[in-house]
Parts: C-alpha cells; structure tokens; sequence
C-alpha cells in the first residue's frame, strides 16, 4: 500500500480570505500553527479549532480542518465537551484577552483545574480589537483608549500567572514576532498531555501599536526579553552578558562575569513557585527583563481520562443501563 503523501503547512490552509488588518499580528500566529500542524503526524480530520469571540477567533475559519465558532468566552467549555467525548481528537481553543480573560474567564479558569487536553492559544494584544480599542483585562495602567481616554487606572491581569493560580499544568509565553520561538512552544503544548495555555504577545497596530515594542525591536529585546531554557542559567543582553540570581525569592540582575555559573537561577519548569516568580515578578520590576518559554509543566490526570475511568467503574457494578430508566430516574412521582 502506498504511504500517504506528507501534509504541508498550505493543506491547512483553507481557501477562506483572511481578513485581519494589514500587519495583524494574527497573521503570523496562523502561519506557524499551520507550518507546525504537518510536523505532529495528525490527519486533519483529526483536528479542530474552537474559538470565541474577536479578532483572533476568525482562526477556524482559515484552517483547513474541522473548527468551531463558538459564543463569546465559551469556546473553553465547548472545547471541554469536545474533548470529553471524543477523547481521540486534537482539539486547539483560540481565543484573545478580551474573550478568554474578560467575557471568557470564569470558562478558563475551570478548564485548567479541569485539565482537559487542550491547547489554549491566547493573543494579547491588551485591548479589544475588534470592538475597535477599549480596555482589556490586560490593557496596561495609563493606556488611553476609546473607553479610558484618560488612561487606564486599573492593575492588569497577568495572563500566565493567572493561569498558573488556577492550575494549569503547562503555561508558556511567546510573541508572535519570534516565529522559531512561537513554533518550538507550540510543539510542546501539542506534547503535553493536559490542558497547555500559551500566551502570545500578539501586535495591534491599529488600536495599541508597539506594546511588545521593548521586546521586539532589534535596540532593546536583548535587554528587555528572556528565553528561559530547561536546566539553562536564566541569561540575557547582547552577548548573554547578564543572568538572574535569587535572593531567597527576591531575582536579581548580576553580570556574569561577577558570580559563578552556578549562583544563578537554573530554569526549572517543574517548579511551581519560581514558575509565579517568572511570569508575575519581573513586570514590576524595571530592572528584569520579562520571560518567555514554558514556564511550568506539570502532568496529572486529565478529566476525560477521569470521566472514563469513573464510567467504566459504574458501569461494571451497574451494567450498561437503558436511557429510558435513566430519564425517568427513581425517584418520580404523579400530580393528581
Ligand atoms: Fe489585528 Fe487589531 Fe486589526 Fe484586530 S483590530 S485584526 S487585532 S490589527
Ligand atoms: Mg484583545
């Protein structure tokens, strides 16, 4: 028998016209999931992406796989009954910091103490895009938009640190203008068995330009970005010139050259506490650059492995049953 032809990143391209705004960061982030998607030896019917609500969540319309539009915020939920049911599928949620942290975010959160298998794609681009430029639960204090024109003064959520104190077991951060890097994370949520978030730092230009600017632009993202690495020293600048040590809990920036490779924080993503460390603590801290990479990786059950397992044990004391019965129950009673 012959051997299936291999997929390419165009056989998940669909033949709808993509239609996000000229140098949307989308664009990007729909080009290394469909180049990456060829490399994890899934069929495409094997697939489906649900989304949400905004601009991000026109994604399943673009790929050429079985997809989801869903409601505003709902797309986790949708995606936790999908998953549960047809345990064998690969099933992506895509979903943006307005819909997934704001309308969505009481979804979100119990999908990760749920720890259904699914990989949680959220774009921020801390604002609300497709309602044309209102506050986000990520927009940053100051930021002057069509619903604070003068400035923000709320305390943003971050995303990752949330996810982290609701129990996801893999959190990950990326940007949609580091494709190498967006596609290396995305592999290893796909490899994760339970619900993996990946939050990309994904551009607005039309309502909040050049938010990740510091962390982009070829000037500052040496000094402003870190790419944290199992088992490798936390290091960064120009010529990886300065790492991260703690203090206690407290990191600090030293020079390379005045400590010994092994004073400085060696990433371990297993480690819960210093996975809140990296993604909540250097956001305060002008002097610390901010992470990115998987932060934390955890395995633990999953639910739809729970919810088999709880069946399989009911129905060998109980039998296979009759959906009949069941409607009915035991315990109904007539009006007279
Ligand atoms: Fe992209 Fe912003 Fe346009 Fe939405 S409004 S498509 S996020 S550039
Ligand atoms: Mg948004």
């Amino acid at each position: 028998m012959d051997e299936p032809t291999p997929l390419t990143a165009e056989d998940f391209a669909s033949d709808q016209t993509v239609k996000w705004c000229p140098g949307c960061g989308d664009y990007s982030v729909l080009k290394q999931v469909q180049s990456v998607l060829p490399t994890l030896g899934l069929r495409r019917e094997e697939i489906v992406f649900v989304s949400g609500i905004g601009c991000s969540s026109r994604f399943p319309y673009y790929m050429n796989t079985y997809g989801m539009h869903s409601i505003h915020g709902r797309a986790p939920a949708v995606a936790t009954g999908l998953k549960t049911t047809r345990p064998e599928l690969s099933v992506w949620v895509i979903t943006g910091d307005g819909d997934g942290l704001s309308i969505g975010g009481n979804h979100l959160i119990h999908l990760f103490r749920r720890n259904s298998d699914v990989n949680v794609l959220l774009f921020n681009n801390e604002i609300y895009g497709l309602t044309k430029g209102q506050l986000s639960p990520t927009s940053r204090p100051g930021l002057h938009t069509q619903s604070s024109p003068l400035g923000s003064v709320s305390k943003p959520f971050n995303a990752a640190g949330l996810a982290l104190g609701a129990g996801a077991g893999f959190v990950a951060r990326t940007l949609d203008r580091n494709p190498k890097h967006l596609r290396e994370v995305l592999r290893q949520a796909h490899r994760h068995p339970g619900t993996s978030f990946v939050e990309i730092y994904q551009n607005c230009p039309v309502f909040n330009d050049g938010a990740f600017k510091a962390f982009t632009d070829k000037q500052t993202q040496a000094t402003h970005a870190l790419y944290a690495e199992m088992g490798k020293p936390l290091r960064f600048g120009e010529k990886s010139e300065r790492g991260i040590r703690l203090e206690g809990l407290r990191p600090q920036v030293v020079s390379i050259t005045d400590c010994t490779a092994d004073e400085l924080w060696i990433h371990d993503s297993r480690d819960k506490v210093k996975a809140q460390l990296l993604a909540q603590y250097f956001e305060d801290e002008s002097e610390l650059p901010q992470v990115f990479g998987v932060l934390y990786k955890e395995e633990r059950p999953t639910y739809e492995a729970l919810i088999a397992e709880q069946r399989r044990q009911v129905m060998a004391q109980r039998g296979t049953g009759k959906l009949d019965d069941l409607l009915r129950g035991t315990d109904g009673w007539t009006v007279t």
